[in-house]
């Protein structure tokens, strides 16, 4: 197939280079010429701008900062541009309502779309490994399927339009907040005066188990290799995770539901990014314990 990929930042690089590999004709358009040239490296056409991008192709992929330039780059520059009936997939982790208007905008313009957010970081982007949560139609998430599955280990229908987003937030509120209860219990256990190892050995195999603990352990020599063990570098950044908490607040207020743990879990976060360390993986705010 012919797709455009628009934004090839540290996920969308890896991504087009996978829809590459796996025969797919890319033209790539980013603002950063750094990100375009990596994309040219990695087998994509460059375009200097969305529209040139888009002109022929069969879908148009995006992987974008957040919902505000999502809006404008699909408004401005696809709806219209790209060939009637060609199929959108928004990867970006953005607010559910601006997913909902620009897939209503689309189809009211005669293409289908998806919104089609991603679990998983830079490592899964690169080796082809993402879990896709994908809110659209029956026949959109259809034609969506195969191109995802080239890019990830699991492409998963949540609903309709709006659900992978909602999905997306709802799974990293609770990962927010799980990770702080991993941090702060591990902190409480030390302090009592448990060895670490021995407390790890005990609740992963008990009720307090949980993917926070015994897949990303945010203490240092302690369960699986995680970022802790490389001074909170890579992984994902504490930003990223606030981003998301906040998407979280947003989407919670809207439908009046009441989120107390997840309100504190952004609090913290936002504290902590304030500090400085946004750019070290979430992770790290074990430090602030
Ligand atoms: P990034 O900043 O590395 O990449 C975004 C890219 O978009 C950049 O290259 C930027 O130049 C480009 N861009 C910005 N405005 C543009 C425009 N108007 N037209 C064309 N290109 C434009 O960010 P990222 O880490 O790749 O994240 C992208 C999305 O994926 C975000 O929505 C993020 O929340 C989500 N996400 C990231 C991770 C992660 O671990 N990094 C994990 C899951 C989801």
């Amino acid at each position: 197939m012919k797709i455009a990929f628009i934004g090839l930042g540290n996920m969308g690089g890896g991504m087009a280079a996978n829809l590459v590999k796996a025969g797919h004709e890319v033209s790539a358009f980013d603002l950063s010429p750094e990100a375009l040239a990596r994309a040219k490296e990695n087998g994509c056409a460059a375009f200097d701008n969305v529209q040139d991008a888009v002109s022929g192709v069969d879908a148009v992929v995006s992987m974008l900062p957040n919902g505000a330039i999502v809006d404008v780059v699909y408004r401005t520059d696809v709806i219209g541009h790209a060939p009637q009936g060609a199929l959108f997939l928004d990867c970006s982790t953005i607010d559910v309502d601006t997913a909902r208007t620009v897939t209503a905008a689309a189809v009211g313009a005669g293409y289908a779309m998806v919104d089609a957010p991603v679990s998983g970081g830079i490592a899964a982007a690169n080796g082809g490994t993402l879990t896709f949560m994908v809110g659209g139609t029956d026949d959109a998430f259809a034609r969506a399927e195969p191109i995802l599955s080239a890019m990830g280990k699991a492409v998963i229908h949540a609903g309709t339009s709006g659900a992978g987003q909602a999905a997306k937030i709802c799974n990293n509120m609770l990962l927010g907040a799980s990770m702080i209860a991993t941090c702060e219990t591990f902190r409480l256990a030390e302090k009592l005066g448990l060895d670490l190892q021995t407390f790890y050995d005990i609740s992963s195999k008990a009720s307090g188990q949980n993917w926070s603990m015994t897949s990303y352990c945010p203490v240092p020599g302690v369960g699986p290799q995680s970022p802790a063990d490389n001074d909170y570098q890579g992984g994902f950044a504490t930003a990223l995770m606030l981003k998301d908490l906040k998407l979280a607040m947003a989407a919670a207020q809207s439908v009046d539901a009441d989120v107390p743990m997840g309100e504190k879990a952004a609090a913290l976060y936002e504290a902590y990014a304030d500090s400085g360390a946004g750019g070290l993986d979430f992770s790290a705010i074990i430090k602030t314990l």
